[in-house]
């Protein structure tokens, strides 16, 4: 292991140990503060933003709010158990929260980003860090660049797909929404005289899942699921109000329409909670082909284009027409126990980026 390895090694040791959770503002302006610190030495400029309780940190290496490259990632995680925030070494792995998703791959950026800030000619690049990517990054990343003015003509974004040798081509959308139904309450020894809310809503859910079915491991379609179910106060009473949360997930963009028509001929009472863009993308871009061939030279392997079901912050981008890499350093138990990091894979990662940015 070399020593820039060591070094990346270590700051990620230290990120991970910050309980960077979505309830936990004032930790998630710490780790935002620390990194600040990491380049105070350094000849770059620095922004620190805090946005709707977000804060987020902008690096570049000349004065612009629009680099050629935006290196983007997030160092908020979910929430863990306490000693999960105790990084640790088990041969290849580094273990704990955030290790695979996304601490590790901040550090290298961050790495990346003090090394070309001393260099003689400084690229036109710049990383962008937020803390609100795990509750669906709208002000991180999408203030950023919905609001704030920030764009660049790529990004990368080492928060997608199954390994350094994959980047993701697609993304499914997002539709979380609330459903709830009302009935009458009586007591449970006269059911007759009530109407209960629980049978009327798990009614709704059925005809819901009707029109959005199970779905296999690599089927490509809409997908459901009820992460969130509550009604009823008592065994005895037959309760008068009832409410499920529905995580959908949309195989194209067109798909949103069509599932919202589809619920609105089976009850009103519902309400969008979160609605995140399908994220597709050309493949044939410039810059993804440059970094396919540059990561296919590090790697000795090739690259492969895939398909992700889940969403990253990678959607902002993708909705501004701009490019992404979305990769990722492999990694296992994302959102887990036992999540972790190949450790192995850390420098092949510097590498690539490096000799990326050195062809811009
Ligand atoms: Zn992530």
């Amino acid at each position: 292991m070399n020593q820039n390895t060591k070094q990346i090694i270590n700051l990620t040791k230290k990120l991970i140990r910050f309980e960077s959770t979505h309830d936990n503002f004032r930790t998630r302006k710490k780790i935002i503060e620390f990194v600040y610190q990491e380049f105070a030495e350094c000849d770059v400029y620095v922004r620190e933003i805090i946005y709707k309780n977000v804060p987020s940190l902008i690096i570049t290496l000349q004065k612009t709010k629009n680099p050629k490259l935006f290196l983007n990632g997030h160092l908020d995680v979910v929430p863990a158990e306490k000693n999960d925030f105790c990084p640790g070494i088990i041969g290849h792995k580094l273990c704990g929260r955030g290790s695979g998703d996304m601490k590790t791959a901040c550090a290298v950026m961050i790495e990346i980003m003090k090394y070309f800030s001393k260099v003689k000619e400084k690229p036109n690049i710049g990383l962008i860090l937020t803390t609100d990517e795990e509750v669906g990054g709208e002000n991180g990343i999408g203030y950023l660049l919905k609001k704030a003015g920030y764009s660049s003509n790529c990004a990368i974004i080492p928060d997608g797909g199954t390994g350094l040798d994959t980047v993701v081509m697609a993304e499914k959308g997002i539709m979380h929404i609330r459903v709830w139904a009302r009935g009458i309450s009586a007591h449970g020894s006269r059911p007759f005289l009530g109407d209960n809310a629980v049978e009327k809503l798990m009614k709704i859910y059925f005809q819901i899942k009707k029109e959005i079915p199970d779905i296999k491991k690599n089927q490509w379609k809409n997908s459901l699921n009820i992460g969130k179910i509550s009604g009823g106060g008592a065994i005895n009473k037959v309760p008068d109000y009832a409410e499920m949360f529905l995580d959908i997930r949309l195989a194209n963009e067109k798909e949103r329409k069509i599932v919202l028509q589809k619920i609105k001929k089976i009850t009103d009472n519902f309400e969008v909670l979160v609605n995140g863009f399908y994220f597709e993308q050309d493949m044939k871009n410039k810059y993804i082909q440059d970094y396919k061939k540059t990561a296919e030279k590090e790697m000795g392997k090739k690259i492969k284009f895939i398909r992700e079901t889940g969403a990253s912050d990678a959607r902002f981008f993708c909705e501004k027409n701009i490019p992404v890499i979305l990769t990722k350093i492999d990694s296992g138990n994302i959102h887990g126990q036992d999540e972790w990091v190949d450790i192995s894979q850390i420098e092949k990662f510097y590498n690539i980026l490096k000799k990326f940015i050195i062809s811009l």
